[in-house]
């Protein structure tokens, strides 16, 4: 099993894509670890966008990520890392295949609706990043199993 950082970017959130794209991954067989609905600050987006510090459009990235409300999630399944991306799809919606995300849902590279990590090393750095411990394998959560023992 493997864990991955998931994000619905502003613009996935202000067109009401939370519900769709929970049902893609749900649907696809990926487990919900972790999910919050929250504004970042521009150091967090700057931290999370490090690897791209140097590129013409970080600055309207950062700007872009923290123009509003984010749905951060963490999804666990086998190689959650490159199953989630291809769902995803294509960093440019105009290249994202019809049934992706992105391919579905979005047509310029920069309001692309979602994150997904691209290294399993990359998704340790931002589950820390955005849930800290509590996105770590083993540390106990709420289960939805646990809702069939109930009355
Ligand atoms: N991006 C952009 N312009 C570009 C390339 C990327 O605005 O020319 C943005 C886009 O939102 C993308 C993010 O920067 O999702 C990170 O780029 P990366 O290459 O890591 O793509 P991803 O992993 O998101 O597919």
């Amino acid at each position: 099993m493997e864990r991955t950082f998931v994000m619905i970017k502003p613009d996935g959130v202000r067109k009401g894509l939370i519900g769709p794209i929970l049902t893609r991954f749900e649907q696809k067989g990926f487990k919900l670890q972790e999910m919050k609905l929250m504004r970042i600050e521009r150091d967090k987006a700057e931290q999370h966008y490090q690897e791209h510090r140097e590129k013409a459009f970080f600055g309207e990235l950062v700007s872009f990520l923290t123009s509003g409300q984010v749905c951060a999630m963490v999804w666990e399944g086998p190689n959650a890392v490159a199953a989630a991306r291809l769902l995803i799809g294509h960093t440019n919606p105009a290249n994202a295949a019809p049934g992706t995300i992105r391919g579905d849902f979005a047509l310029e590279v920069a309001e692309n609706i979602i994150h997904g990590s691209d290294s399993a090393e990359s998704a340790d750095r931002e589950m820390e990043l955005f849930f800290g411990t509590d996105a770590k394998p083993g540390i106990p959560s709420f289960d939805v199993d646990e809702l069939d023992s109930y009355p």
